[in-house]
């Protein structure tokens, strides 16, 4: 019998160790992340959305400070925390000297010197933030993402070039995606309370961003939801943050639908040729499968429990029959026992096919083991077949067999897709950073867009020092 192409899972307790241990240059202190965010080629490049906000030559006293400084303020908060941190921090003449070495190396020393003696107050800040942030914010958004690409190609990552394998993809050459609940700034969901013994009314300031989720493990968050995409190498401080997306309440088809739109989109631009697909969790079912799969790429998750073994086929040959069943995403075949009872045993997969140039289609090439010699049988996985894509009354969909959901390309319970899924830990420890860098562990802003500008200016925190330590140390690869 042949060996199966995607392996057999480790059993639990003999799971390689996949984590090492932090080394020194694995750590980075707050300055250097400072001044990882104030030489950040990105923050410059990414002024130009800002460009129309300018200051112009007549009328109107000249803006304080230039509008690529707010970008510095923003991706240092995302160090902070906090906007009041970050304002005592640029005071700070040691601070601001550094961010003024930063401005001087893109912009030149004249530039730097036009900067006044110290950085913007907290007031500074929350006047740009509502008249020069939050009104570009979309332009800031997709200039980010283009910008992340770019850097991800730079240090590796979605290598375009690079030889692929369909049934064994590397991890640099994924995109992993997760949703996060970030827990809203206050408790309060009524606009006032009243104190019972006095009849006091107390006002509350309402996040009208926030709302009531379950998150994975069942536990019930108030918040504002975010999905993030990242890529990364093995090593510390590698990872590049690609892009977000904010989801609102009541967005059509939740999460899963956002996380699909969000990530064709990101698949569709042209520094993404090179990545191969996508890890998610199990909020992404068949129908979001079928819609990255005909894009001609990967979505690497988990089945959804209670899913039942659906039949397939029955295979008759002159001396023998075969029962073909869909089966925990595969093709398996239904043994009969003597005492009239039934089990499934999965059917080893020698090869993993993708066709097409524009729509793909994925194929399972599949040895039948028989007593009479073995049988060759190819199936069609990863996309639901639609009424005109096959002769009429054959398509999946007129067949009612959502073959999206029950036949996946990389198919659970094996060696390779447990190694591959285990990099979405990488998505979570993500947002566990994304938590702790919060003052007080909650969201520092009120409103989806204010709150939109937190995550960003966290994800160009981070981007700014893997870009750093890239240059610092160019070997992606570490052991
Ligand atoms: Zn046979």
């Amino acid at each position: 019998m042949p060996d199966d192409l995607f392996g057999d899972p480790h059993p639990p307790t003999e799971r390689p160790l996949r984590k090492r241990r932090a080394r020194e240059e694995d750590q980075r202190t707050i300055p250097q992340r400072i001044t990882d965010c104030a030489r950040f080629a990105d923050l410059y490049t990414l002024t130009r959305v800002l460009e129309d906000a300018r200051p112009r030559p007549r009328g109107g006293r000249r803006a304080h400070y230039p509008p690529y400084i707010y970008l510095v303020f923003l991706a240092v908060r995302g160090v902070f925390g906090s906007a009041r941190g970050t304002a005592g921090h640029l005071q700070h003449p040691s601070v601001w000297h550094e961010i003024k070495k930063g401005v001087a190396e893109h912009l030149g020393n004249d530039e730097a010197a036009r900067l006044p003696e110290l950085g913007p107050s907290r007031n500074h800040w929350q006047h740009a933030q509502r008249t020069l942030l939050i009104p570009r914010l979309d332009g800031l958004n997709a200039a980010y993402q283009t910008l992340a690409l770019r850097q991800a190609l730079n240090q590796g990552l979605l290598p375009p070039g690079a030889p692929r394998s369909w049934s064994h993809p590397q991890r640099h050459q994924l995109l992993v995606g997760d949703g996060t609940v970030a827990k809203a700034p206050t408790l309060a969901t009524a606009p006032y309370t009243v104190d019972e013994t006095t009849g006091e009314i107390r006002r509350r300031r309402l996040d009208p961003a926030a709302w009531t989720q379950t998150e994975g493990g069942g536990t019930r968050v108030r918040g504002t939801k975010f999905i993030v995409f990242s890529a990364r190498h093995t090593g510390y401080l590698r990872r590049v943050l690609i892009s977000y997306r904010h989801v609102p309440h009541r967005h059509p088809g939740g999460e899963a639908a956002a996380a699909t739109e969000a990530v064709t989109d990101l698949l569709g631009h042209p520094d993404a040729a090179g990545c191969l697909g996508l890890v998610y969790d199990g909020a992404l079912r068949g129908t979001h499968r079928d819609t990255i799969q005909r894009r001609g790429r990967l979505l690497i998750n988990k089945q959804h429990e209670g899913l039942t073994p659906i039949p397939l086929h029955t295979l008759d040959f002159p001396r023998c029959r075969h029962e073909l069943w869909a089966v925990g995403g595969r093709v398996a075949e239904r043994i009969w026992c003597e005492d009239g009872t039934s089990a499934f045993t999965p059917l080893p997969i020698t090869r993993l096919q993708r066709r097409g140039e524009h729509t793909h289609r994925w194929y399972h090439q599949i040895t039948i083991p028989c007593p009479h010699g073995p049988h060759h049988h190819r199936e069609p996985v990863g996309i639901t077949t639609t009424p005109g894509e096959r002769a009429p009354g054959q398509s999946d969909l007129e067949r009612k067999f959502h073959r999206a959901e029950h036949l996946v390309p990389i198919p659970p319970n094996t060696y390779t897709h447990d190694e591959i899924y285990s990099h979405r830990d990488d998505a979570e420890s993500v947002f566990t950073q994304f938590d702790r860098h919060l003052w007080n562990g909650r969201l520092i802003a009120f409103g989806a867009e204010a709150q939109s500008l937190v995550m960003l200016g966290f994800l160009l925190a981070q981007n700014a020092t893997s870009a750093a330590r890239h240059q610092e140390d160019p070997t992606p690869q570490q052991p």
